[in-house]
Order: C-alpha cells, then structure tokens, then sequence
C-alpha cells in the first residue's frame, strides 16, 4: 500500500505546507486571537495541542476534550484543517468525533509501539491523515515501525514531522535536529512528506528561521511552527513559540529550493561540486585512517610503560585546542565536539585493544 503525499490528501493542502497555531490550546479567546493574526498569511493548517505530555508533572497538561470545540474557530476564519496530538484511544476517539481533521503522534508516543498500537486500532477503518513525529531518541526504526504500524491498519493518508532528539551533550539546540533522519525515512518511504518542527528543535524563538530554513534547503516538505498572539504568556513552551506577525515574515523571508532533478544544466554544476565532496571524502577517511593507526602506536606505548588508557588532562588539552582550531575555521562548535567525542570513543576502543594484544 502506498503512503499518499499530502497533497492528495483530499484537503487542498500543497507544498511547501506551513502548519501553526499555538503549542496548547488555553482558551476560546487565545484560539480567536491567534487564528485572527493568521489571516493571510498562507498557514494551511492549524494545529493545537489539547492533551499536553509534560516531562515533569504540576506543568500545565492541556485544557482537554473541551478545546476540541474552539477548533471550529480555525476552520472556519481561515477555512483550513485543523490537527492534534493524540496519545491513545480516548484522544483520538474524542477527535474524531470532534471532527478534527489530521491526527499527529507526538515525539513521547512514537516511542512506545504499544501506545501506537492503540492509537492504530482507533483509526482503523476510518481515512484520517494522521502525521508521526520521530521519537525522542534517534532511533530511526520507531519511526519507520510507527509509519508501518499505520499502514497496516490500512491508513495511507501519512506524514512525518521532524523534531530532533533529545541528547545529553550540550547544544545550542533543545533537541538535537539530526538531519539525516528525515531524509532516511524519506528515502525508507520515497511518498511520504515529512515536515520539519523547528520550534522544538531550537527552544527559542530566535532560531526557528534560520532552522526553517535549514529544513526546506534539505528538501523536507513544509513546516509546523508554533505560534501564539502573546508567546510569553503561553502556558507552555513560551521560550520558543512566534507571534502570527513573525511567522508572516519569516515565511516571506524563506528561500524555496527546487528539486535538482528539475534541470539538467543545474545538475551538472551539482556533479561537479559534488566531485569535489567526494576527493575531500577520500582524504578524510584517509586522515581518520593515519590518525587511528597512530591511536594504537600509543596503545601500544602505553601498554609497554603501564600507563592508563584515559588520561584527563591530556583529553581536555585536546577538546580544548581542537575546538578553537574550528570555530577558527567555520566550523560548529556543536558538531566539532560531538565528532571529537565519536573520534575519542573509538580511540578509546582502539587502544584498549591494543592493550589485550600481545607484544610483537
Ligand atoms: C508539541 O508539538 O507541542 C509537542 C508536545 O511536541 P513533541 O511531541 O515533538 O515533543
Ligand atoms: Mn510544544
């Protein structure tokens, strides 16, 4: 069975699709004033949360089934469809009767295949689009298993929506974007859109045009934006949602990117920029190769004088020195420190290998 873009979803909806509306749904007034900012501004469709999943408790956990009516505000001011978050059967039951029109699992719920499996089981026989975010962690298979759960309860009118993933190392971002699980899962399922969710990605307001941005360059299909009249009083996520002024803005600011397959003279150019990607390649794996052999060279020294594998002061000279040479050169920060940390990892391995060997 095959996934249906969302164009052909029934509902008008075309690409780039831009999804707003705040993070929970407070109040009738709250839903008035944002979907008045919303006027003309090219939203496609509204989205609400009504059943707020909150890390810690005593946080604010939504209005309830109540503000599943006010969602008539939206479809009627601005004449689009209108999505939620549901977790189980009695949310998505209770939207379904509220006549909600897409359905979307959020990061907490594509985790757990058994809260999946209940959500499947109350949208089986119906036709209801229903998007999937990717789960907290990046693991690609919860997401790829949420979409083939959908699928086999016969629901074909399927999205992902890419949020990031929470990660211990510290960042710039709330959740770390890993970019490459979109475009795997778009490759995983070749018609399937999946829109990128840059609020939660970033944390703060400030950079959701940039991440926007950085989104729609890697091909991703639209954009669900959080977005409130008055973001500092939002009862959550405050930090990171925009006014419907700002989200009018940044989506007149937005470069849209074609797909290369659209002209051939471009994707010459790209070959041979891409010919370049791959000599710099060669030269990496060919660096990375030199430096691990070096790693075990010290392995050995280590082993042969009784040292330990790890030593501190060393390691921090290291991350220190390394990450000034790159912000130096343009380089992130963030990604500098997470490669260092891979590279360190499995120089520990290395060496701690090369302690079990025997002298030559
Ligand atoms: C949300 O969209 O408000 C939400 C709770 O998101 P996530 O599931 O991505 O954390
Ligand atoms: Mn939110």
């Amino acid at each position: 069975m095959d996934i249906k873009k969302i164009e052909d979803w029934g509902l008008g909806l075309t690409t780039p699709l831009w999804i707003a509306g705040p993070c929970s749904a407070e109040s009738k007034e709250q839903i008035e004033s944002i979907s008045q900012g919303l006027v003309g501004s090219g939203v496609q469709m509204f989205r609400a949360g009504i059943w707020k999943p909150r890390t810690r408790p005593n946080a604010f956990e939504g209005v309830g089934e109540e503000g599943l009516k006010w969602l008539e505000i939206p479809k009627k001011t601005l004449n689009i469809p209108v999505c939620v978050e549901v977790a189980n059967a009695k949310h998505t039951e209770a939207a379904l009767k509220a006549g909600v029109d897409v359905l979307w699992l959020g990061a907490r719920t594509t985790v757990n295949p058994f809260s999946v499996q209940e959500v499947c089981d109350a949208v089986k026989g119906t036709d209801i689009p229903v998007m999937v975010k990717n789960p907290i962690n990046p693991d690609q298979q919860l997401w790829i298993g949420a979409i083939e759960r959908l699928l086999k309860v016969g629901i074909t009118k399927i999205a992902g929506i890419h949020r990031g993933c929470s990660d211990n190392v510290p960042s710039r971002f709330r959740n770390n974007p890993e970019w490459s699980m979109p475009i795997l899962l778009k490759k995983e399922f070749p018609t399937l859109s999946v829109v990128s969710d840059p609020s939660h990605i970033c944390g703060n307001r400030e950079m959701i045009e940039e991440i926007g941005q950085t989104a729609l360059n890697f091909g991703l299909d639209g954009l669900m934006v959080e977005t409130h009249h008055d973001p500092d009083n939002a009862w959550s996520d405050a930090k990171q949602q925009i006014t419907p002024e700002r989200l009018k803005e940044i989506i007149n600011n937005f470069q849209i990117r074609h797909s290369i397959d659209e002209s051939p003279e471009l994707k010459t150019e790209m070959d041979q920029h891409r010919q370049i990607i791959d000599v710099l390649d060669k030269q990496l794996i060919e660096i990375l190769s030199q430096r691990f052999k070096a790693i075990r060279e010290v392995g050995q020294y280590k082993k042969e004088h009784n040292l330990s594998v790890f030593q501190r002061d060393r390691w921090d000279e290291v991350i220190n020195t390394r990450i000034a040479m790159a912000i130096e050169r343009g380089v992130s920060e963030d990604f500098m420190r997470k490669l260092l940390m891979d590279i360190h990892d499995e120089s520990i391995k290395l060496q701690e290998a090369s302690m079990h060997t025997e002298n030559k």
